[in-house]
């Protein structure tokens, strides 16, 4: 359809995880070293996926602590959530589940589609050991009945699928992008 469908996420987690430089690579295709932290950005992208044509909506909650989190008015109409933790720091996995409940909480719903990102892997040392490892966040994601998808924003690795994963599963669609 030529149609482009708007459809709203966001981006959540702890500080310093690497949401906006996620959301800056995903958007502008590039890796900014230091992103001035600002409260909140809005990024306009289009997405396809199969035969269908979207216009995604992507808040960037950077520079927010996870508990204030995002404030209600900004997740008004939101879809779908990235929680992104870094696997080089074991708080920022720690909250994954306080920020779901919370956001689900906040817009009242039972549950919301949802990708756990595991960022900054390009950090993880040569023997692939890292503060979470790759099991923890999938079982995580798992538990949550959340896609899971390792991410480096720096390196450009896993950013485009986590967000085509979002997409999937807020519009019920399979891998080839057909309805299921
Ligand atoms: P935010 O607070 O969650 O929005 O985090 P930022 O996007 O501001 O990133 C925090 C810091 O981590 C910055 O210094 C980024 O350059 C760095 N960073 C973000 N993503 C990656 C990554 O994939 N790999 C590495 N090595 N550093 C990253």
């Amino acid at each position: 359809s030529e149609v482009s469908k708007h459809r709203k996420i966001a981006i959540v987690g702890a500080r310093n995880v690497g949401k906006s430089s996620l959301t800056v690579q995903y958007v502008e295709s590039h890796f900014v070293e230091s992103y001035y932290p600002t409260i909140e950005n809005q990024f306009t992208k289009q997405l396809v996926l199969g035969k269908n044509n979207y216009t995604l909506e992507i808040c960037d909650t950077a520079g927010q602590d996870e508990f204030s989190l995002v404030n209600t008015k900004s997740l008004i109409g939101v879809k779908g959530i990235a929680i992104v933790y870094s696997c080089v720091n074991r708080a920022s996995f720690e909250i994954v589940e306080l920020v779901r409940d919370k956001i689900v909480d906040q817009l009242g719903l039972e549950t919301i589609p949802t990708v756990v990102v595991a960022n900054k892997i390009d950090l993880r040392d040569a023997q692939g050991h890292s503060e979470v490892s790759q099991e923890e966040g999938a079982a995580l994601a798992k538990e949550l009945g959340a896609g899971f998808v390792e991410c480096s924003a720096k390196q450009n690795v896993g950013v485009d699928e986590a967000v085509g994963q979002l997409v999937m599963r807020i519009e019920g669609l399979d891998a080839k992008g057909d309805a299921s």
